[in-house]
């Protein structure tokens, strides 16, 4: 069972969440052909420590410890690539996950990025990735089931011609980075069975759609983390923390309001 938080609690995570949004920021600064995938972690990673928030991917147990702040995948690769050596180039695709913990609450947020001119259709998967994501927020304030967004998240995918990855799921999020409930981004046997929630006050979780130009398949890469698409075409992901409050949605790593400030 998930745990529901106090509208305090809610607040405390926004911190969390708007130190997150700000990483993305830094890192957009370095996306452009040239830079290196391992420069763009490294921005992160100091940002992070210059306010005092600890990373939450360095260190994720797997076959190897994660060795960085930043999940960044490259065009066909979906998820959990390494950042590296690797140069981006002009008409390249760059989904760029990270992380924080402060003050004891948890963030999480995944944008995919363009890295110069890049082509139109890759340019509609990235507008249909973020769009499902957008569409998942809004309905999270309108329905009563996860199940009923699920499914609208599905279809808005499939109309699009396009595929949602099955294999990885969106979660709970709050003092740990990873908690109850699993938040597909499909609706499943499992969803149906004994999956599904309600969304009321309280909750909070991080949806986070993956979708692929072609098939849904996806495979893992030598380096027991990169996950790619079996047809070496490409993907997008976008993730944000999303609480529910009485007053509907607050995606907790969205851009500042007005008046707020950024945790020093
Ligand atoms: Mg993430
Ligand atoms: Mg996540």
């Amino acid at each position: 069972m998930h745990i529901l938080r106090s509208q305090r609690e809610i607040s405390q995570m926004r911190k969390a969440g708007l130190l997150v949004w700000k990483a993305h920021q830094v890192a957009a600064e370095l996306v452009k052909p040239g830079a290196t995938t391992g420069e763009i972690d490294a921005a992160v990673e100091e940002f992070f420590e210059a306010h005092r928030a600890i990373p939450l991917f360095k260190g994720v147990p797997g076959k190897v410890p994660f060795p960085a702040v930043c999940c960044i995948s490259v065009n066909d690769e979906v998820v959990h690539g390494i950042p590296g050596k690797r140069v981006l180039r002009e008409g390249d695709v760059v989904s760029i996950d990270t992380g924080c913990k402060y003050e004891g609450w948890c963030g999480d947020s995944a944008i995919t990025r363009p890295v110069g001119q890049i082509e139109p259709e890759v340019q509609r998967l990235l507008d249909v990735t973020d769009g499902v994501l957008q569409l998942a927020i809004d309905l999270m304030g309108k329905r009563s089931r996860w199940s009923e967004v699920a499914s609208e998240m599905g279809t808005y995918v499939r109309d699009a011609g396009f595929s949602v990855v099955e294999s990885f799921v969106g979660h709970g999020i709050g003092r740990e980075m990873h908690e109850d409930p699993q938040v597909p981004n499909f609706v499943s046997a499992q969803l149906r069975r004994n999956g599904d929630f309600a969304l009321e006050p309280g909750l909070v979780i991080a949806v986070e759609p993956m979708v692929n130009m072609g098939s849904k398949h996806v495979k893992s890469l030598p380096d027991y983390w990169t996950q790619a698409t079996q047809d070496a075409k490409p993907s997008a992901h976008f993730e944000h923390t999303i609480a529910i409050t009485e007053n509907g949605p607050w995606v907790l790593t969205g851009a500042p309001r007005e008046g707020e400030e950024i945790p020093s």
